[in-house]
C-alpha cells in the first residue's frame, strides 16, 4: 500500500500517519519528495486497511501496489528514479557512473597498476574481487583477506570507490571495511540470507541478475535488501542463459529500459562477462549506454594475456581511455551526465 500525503501535509501529519502504520505491526518507508511525500506500507495489507487512513489529516489518497514488490517499484518514488551518492560520485537519474578494474585482485603489482589506468581514465569506481564465485572448486578462489588489503590500497592510491563482492555472510565484516558497495553476484542472486545481511549492513549494494533468473526475480532480490531498510541497492544486467552459444551469455539490452519503467533503482549493465571476449565489449557498452543505463562496470587488466580468470573479455590498460572516450559520448546521446573521480565535487 501507497499512501500519498498532500503538497501540504505537515511533518506532525506525516509521523502520525507513520506511527499508525507501526502499530499495526507494518513497517513504513518515506520517501520525501520535493512535492510530496509518499509512505509505503509494507506487512499485512489488511491491518493497514483497517486503519481508514483515507480520511486522516494530510493524506491525499491510497494508492495499492499490486506487484509483488513494494519497496523497489517505481510507484514508490512518484516515477522519479533515485539517485545513489556512493563516495562523492553520483549514479541513477541524470548521473552516469563507469565502473572499472580487473576480474579479480591478483597481485600488489596487477591491482595497483589497473586501479592507475582506471583513475587516469576518469571511471568513476574501482572494481575487483577477492572472492571469487568460480564454476570450478579447483580454479583460483581469490585472494581473500589479503585481496581486500590490496583494494584498501587502490583506494588509499587513487580515492576511487571500490565495489567488490560479498559470497559469504560470515566474511562481511571484513568486506564492509573497504567495500563502498558491496556486489551480490550472479550466482548468488537468490540467496536470500546473503541479501538480508548486506541489507541490514546498510552498505550500498550491486546485485546482479541471476543467470536465468527474470526481471520480477531480480527485483525481489531488490526487496530483500531494501526491507531492512537499506535503500543504496542498484541493479545489473549481465548477460543471461539463452539458446545462443556463440558468446558467452546474452545481454539483454531491454531489460534496460523495462526496469527503468519498473524500478526507481539504478540500472547498470556489465558488458564483460555478457562478452566473454574483448571484442564484443565496446558495441556491448556503447548500446547499454545509448539506451539508458545509469552505468557500466567493466573488467580492464594491464596484462590480460597473463590474467588468472576472464583473459579474454578483460579490456587492455592501453585501449582504456579511448574505450572511456567513447561509452562518455554514448552516455550524452541518452542525456547523461559522465560522473568521473575529476568531476566528483
Ligand atoms: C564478476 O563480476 O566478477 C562476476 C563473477 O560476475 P557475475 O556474478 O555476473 O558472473
Ligand atoms: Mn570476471
Amino acid at each position: 500500500m501507497m499512501i500519498v500525503m498532500k503538497p501540504t501535509a505537515t511533518p506532525d501529519e506525516i509521523q502520525a500517519v507513520i506511527a499508525r502504520i507501526e502499530s499495526v505491526g507494518a513497517k513504513a518507508h518515506p520517501s520525501i519528495g520535493e512535492e510530496v511525500t509518499v509512505i509505503g506500507a509494507v506487512g499485512d495489507l489488511e491491518h493497514v486497511s483497517n486503519l481508514s487512513l483515507e480520511g486522516a489529516p494530510g493524506v491525499d489518497k491510497l494508492v495499492p501496489i499490486l506487484k509483488p514488490y513494494k519497496l523497489a517499484s517505481h510507484a514508490l518514488r512518484g516515477g522519479s528514479h533515485s539517485v545513489l551518492e556512493i563516495g562523492g560520485r553520483r549514479i541513477g537519474g541524470e548521473h552516469f557512473a563507469l565502473i572499472a578494474g580487473p576480474c579479480t585482485v591478483e597481485s600488489r603489482d596487477q591491482v595497483l597498476s589497473a586501479a592507475d589506468t582506471v583513475a587516469a581514465a576518469g571511471a568513476a569506481m574501482f572494481r575487483g574481487g577477492a572472492y571469487k564465485p568460480r564454476t570450478s572448486p579447483y580454479a583460483f578462489q581469490g585472494l581473500g583477506q589479503e585481496g581486500l588489503r590490496l583494494l584498501a590500497e587502490v583506494k588509499e592510491r587513487t580515492g576511487l570507490p571500490i565495489v567488490t563482492e560479498l559470497m559469504d555472510t560470515r566474511d562481511i565484516e571484513a568486506v564492509a571495511e573497504v567495500a563502498d558497495v558491496v556486489q551480490i553476484g550472479a550466482r548468488n542472486m537468490q540467496n536470500y540470507s546473503l541479501l538480508s545481511e548486506v541489507g541490514r549492513s546498510g552498505l550500498p549494494v550491486l546485485i546482479k541478475r541471476g543467470l536465468s533468473s527474470t526481471l520480477e526475480e531480480l527485483l525481489m532480490a531488490a526487496e530483500y535488501v531494501l526491507k531492512e531498510g537499506n535503500e543504496n541497492v542498484m541493479l545489473c544486467e549481465r548477460g543471461i542463459r539463452t539458446f545462443e552459444t556463440a558468446y558467452r551469455f546474452t545481454l539483454d539490452l531491454t531489460a534496460i529500459p523495462v526496469l527503468k519503467e519498473l524500478t526507481h533503482l539504478p540500472v547498470i549493465v556489465d558488458p564483460s562477462h555478457a562478452a566473454g571476449r574483448r571484442a564484443l565489449v565496446t558495441p556491448l557498452s556503447l548500446a547499454a549506454a545509448a539506451a539508458g543505463a545509469d552505468g557500466i562496470i567493466v573488467e580492464v587488466h594491464p596484462d590480460p594475456d597473463e590474467a588468472i580468470c576472464d583473459g579474454p573479455q578483460q579490456l587492455r590498460a592501453d585501449e582504456f581511455a579511448d574505450y572511456v572516450a567513447q561509452v562518455e559520448r554514448a552516455a550524452a546521446v541518452a542525456g547523461k551526465v559522465f560522473g568521473s573521480a575529476a568531476h566528483a565535487s
